[in-house]
Order: structure tokens, then C-alpha cells, then sequence
């Protein structure tokens, strides 16, 4: 499933190409995804022009002027900018034809994705209005952290995993960080001072941080028509590494589930 790292090294692949250009047409060859895609679409992108690509937790948000383009991969999709006459797969439910010759392409095999259009200010959309901030934004910091889990029944990784508190920390990422910050995940979040938070934050931000960097050698993937989508492969600490020895101390990993979610740790290095 692509993650924040994967939504933003998406938005800088494509940034570039989209802004400044002009929307020929647009093409709905599926409109079933997550939500229909809205039918009066193709008539609304019709001849405006982009004006910037920006991320807002792991959406994309084309700003056309007129109204906003809000995009998401869902559990498999991807975009890339090809040349306008390449024909379509079977999963290539969504293009923008620009007027320079090339499209922008949605691939979206699982059809989890959202293809969604709102007029005027966009950050007040349902779907991201109630947002908490951005991992890597400065208003996320230890003191906003610890305010925002105190009373929470709920253990520190399902807080850092809720949209309402901070967005994009996905399942690896939160384990990730968390085995940095040398914290369990199923400690309780109301149970975690300050110092903690701090290292917390700082983990979380240090760990999407470094996937972006790696992304960015993938950077290329978005205009070629090799058909990979802009996911990366990382080599973890402790996601998805039950039962292997830990890379710091070479005790067991252990494996266990928090709110559905497959939950990874160092009995060791995380208290
Ligand atoms: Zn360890």
C-alpha cells in the first residue's frame, strides 16, 4: 500500500510535469472506485490550467483554479506521466490528457483509489477537514504530541496511526519508529511523557524522512513506461520481521496484533 513517503515522492515526480500545463481532456474509463468518480469531471478539467500539486496527508490535491482535483492511490494505485497516445491496461481507470503531448495516468488494480473534485477551499473537503497535522510540519512537536494522547485508552501506536492525531503514519512506518524511539508499541499512549514524546516525534519524522530520501532514486519511474508503479522496497528494523533477530542486540522480534495491525518489537531495545 503506498505510504506518505510514496505519496510525496509521487507528488514530486509529477509536480514538475502538471504545473503550468494545460488540461486537454480527461478520461473516465472506470468510474467505480473507492467513490464514483464524478460524472460531470471531464467537463469541469476541460481547458484549465494547473496551478500546483500539493499533499495533504496522503492525498493529492491539483489545484485547477476553478476547483481542486483530489486524488489518492488507495491500497494499490499509482500515477505517472506518459506520452498521450499510450494505449491503456486493463487497470487504467483515469487519465488527464495535457495539452504538451503527454497524460498523467491512474493505475489503480484493487480500485481503492478516489478520483473527487471540490470547488473552492479544498482543506475544508470532509475528507480533510478533521485531519491532524503533518508529520513533518512543525506543529507536530512533543508538547502537541503529549497533549493530544493524555486520556487515550488506546496504546502509542494506534495514537500515532489515527488520522485525528497525526497523518500518514501507516503501519510500517509506526512500528519503524517506534523501534527507534525504544518504545513499545502497546504501551499505553497516556502513559508517555514528554522526554518520550519528544524522541517519539523526532523518530517519526527522522523515519519518514529517510524513506523519502530513498524514494527519490525512483524518481524517474513516474515519466518512463516500464509499468512499475513509484513504490520502493526498504530494508527494515523490525517490520515484518517476526521471530528474526533484532539488527541491534539479535534477540527475537517479537509479533504481536494492536487494533488489527500486525505490531513488531525488541523486547530488548524497546521498553
Ligand atoms: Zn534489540
Amino acid at each position: 500500500m503506498p505510504e506518505l513517503p510514496e505519496v510525496e515522492i509521487t507528488r514530486r515526480g509529477l509536480a514538475e510535469h502538471l504545473t503550468g500545463s494545460k488540461i486537454e481532456r480527461a478520461v473516465v474509463r472506470n468510474a467505480d472506485l473507492r467513490w464514483p468518480i464524478p460524472e460531470r469531471l471531464p467537463g469541469l478539467l476541460r481547458g484549465q490550467t494547473v496551478r500546483s500539486l500539493r499533499r495533504r496527508a496522503k492525498y493529492l490535491l491539483l489545484d485547477c483554479g476553478e476547483g481542486t482535483l483530489i486524488l489518492h492511490l488507495g491500497m494499490s494505485g499509482s500515477l505517472r506521466m506518459l506520452p498521450a497516445n499510450t494505449p491503456p491496461d486493463k487497470h487504467d481507470h483515469f487519465d488527464l490528457i495535457l495539452g504538451n503531448g503527454t497524460l498523467m495516468r491512474l493505475r489503480d488494480p484493487r480500485r481503492f483509489g478516489a478520483v473527487l473534485w471540490h470547488k473552492g477551499d479544498v482543506l475544508t473537503h470532509p475528507l480533510l477537514a478533521a485531519l491532524g497535522p503533518e508529520p513533518l510540519d512543525k506543529d507536530f512537536d512533543a508538547r502537541y504530541l503529549h497533549q493530544a494522547t493524555r486520556g487515550r485508552k488506546a496504546s502509542i501506536k494506534q495514537c500515532i496511526m489515527d488520522n485525528h492525531i497525526v497523518v500518514g503514519v501507516g503501519n510500517i512506518y509506526a512500528n519503524e519508529a517506534l523501534f527507534h524511539a525504544g518504545i513499545r508499541p502497546q504501551v499505553a499512549a497516556a502513559r508517555l511523557n514528554l522526554p518520550r514524546c519528544a524522541i517519539l516525534v523526532e523518530e517519526i519524522r527522522a523515519t519518514l524522512a529517510e524513506a523519502i530520501s530513498l524514494g527519490g532514486s525512483s524518481l524517474r519511474d513516474f515519466v518512463d513506461t516500464s509499468g512499475k508503479p513509484g513504490y520502493f522496497q526498504q530494508c527494515y528494523w523490525v517490520y515484518g520481521r517476526g521471530g528474526e533477530s533484532c539488527r541491534r542486540c539479535g534477540a527475537p522480534i517479537r509479533q504481536i496484533r494492536l487494533g488489527q495491525r500486525s505490531s513488531f518489537y525488541c523486547r530488548n531495545c524497546q521498553k
